[in-house]
């Protein structure tokens, strides 16, 4: 019989696939790695487990210890999962903007969530951050992950994601291309890849307006990605390239997916491949780009899945019939 003890067992190992339409006129072969085959349905699943494995090695986290984070999304799912397997309470702080399917998640998985509101400047004692603060000091046996600078969110790609790509492609990948959200996908995969060649190139993408492309953290809405600070989890000095995608390019992209890869994603993925597909079309065909796709569309269709969402910020002229086609164009 083949079987996995556990659903964890089941984290990671996601398979790569070739793009073969969006990639039209490009020679080299473009290959996306599927996160979304993880069994909470993002890379966030390979983080949960490394950081749930150290905190329990190193006594932060004991036998019917809580996991106390602010998180609203696939890290939330990712921990829930691992804790409700190994016995931990968890407890998670969202902001009242997060969607009511979200919150859903989180407590189908078992987990309490705790909701504060978005209006309030962080250090106002209702705010996301503090609230998350005070759960941790006051409950007995808290244990706070940090996903932005717990070093054990890139060691897990560094572990994992990063020999994954270099087994997978027979050590040939030449670009690894990733968005960049607290870094740790990008810092983890991209050092282990440089320690294998020489040559390899590691680039990040990143939404126009963050930190990471040189912006000043203004808004945008592609999710998960880019930010307003330097988080430690990301280590600068990885990436040889960073570049800024916009949410249009990015949300259009992800439609694409779906529509002519079959292959349904979040809007970083479509931002990421965006980024591929602009460092790949002027490469050799021996050149192979891998990207990493970090979570499935389920979580988006009432967003970049919906039309009238999407022109609602002005991304399309008020499609009709053959809805994409026109948004596209
Ligand atoms: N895309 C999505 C949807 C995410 O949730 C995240 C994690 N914040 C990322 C991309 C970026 O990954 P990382 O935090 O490892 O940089």
């Amino acid at each position: 019989m083949h079987y996995a003890e556990t659903i964890v067992d089941l984290v990671g190992n996601t398979p790569l696939v070739k793009l073969n339409r969006v990639t039209d006129g490009t020679a080299a072969t473009v290959l996306v790695k599927l996160e979304y085959l993880n069994p909470g349905g993002s890379a966030k699943d390979r983080i949960a487990t490394r950081i749930i494995d150290a905190a329990e090695r190193e006594g932060k986290l004991k036998t019917g210890g809580t996991i106390v984070e602010p998180t609203s999304g696939n890290t939330g799912v990712g921990l829930a999962l691992v804790a409700q397997q190994r016995g931990y309470r968890c407890v998670f702080v969202l902001p009242d903007k997060v969607g009511e399917d979200k919150r859903n998640v989180l407590t189908a998985y078992g987990a309490e969530v705790v909701v504060t509101p978005t209006s309030v400047p962080p250090d106002h004692p209702e705010s996301y951050y503090s609230v998350s603060d005070r759960l941790v000091s006051e409950i007995p046996g808290a244990f706070k992950p940090d996903q932005y600078s717990n070093p054990n969110g890139p060691l897990s790609h560094y572990e994992t994601t990063g020999p994954e790509i270099w087994r997978d492609t027979d050590g040939l990948v030449t670009h690894f291309v990733a968005g960049v959200g607290t870094g740790g996908t990008i810092t983890g995969t991209g050092r282990f890849l440089r320690e294998q060649s020489d040559t390899v190139r590691i680039i990040g993408a990143d939404p126009e307006g963050s930190v990471y492309s040189g912006g000043t953290g203004r808004p945008y809405l592609v999710e998960g990605v880019g930010e307003d600070f330097w988080p430690t989890a990301y280590d600068p000095s990885v990436p040889h390239e960073i570049i800024a995608v916009t949410d249009a390019e990015a949300f259009a992209m992800t439609r694409r997916l779906a529509l002519e890869e079959g292959i349904l994603v979040g809007g970083s993925s479509g931002m990421a491949v965006v980024a591929a597909l602009q460092v790949a079309k002027d490469l050799p065909a021996d050149a192979v780009v891998v990207v990493l796709l970090p979570d499935g569309g389920r979580g988006y269709l009432a967003k970049i899945f919906n039309d009238k969402w999407l022109r609602s910020y002005g991304f399309s002229n008020a499609p009709t019939g053959h809805t994409v086609a026109n948004l596209l164009a």
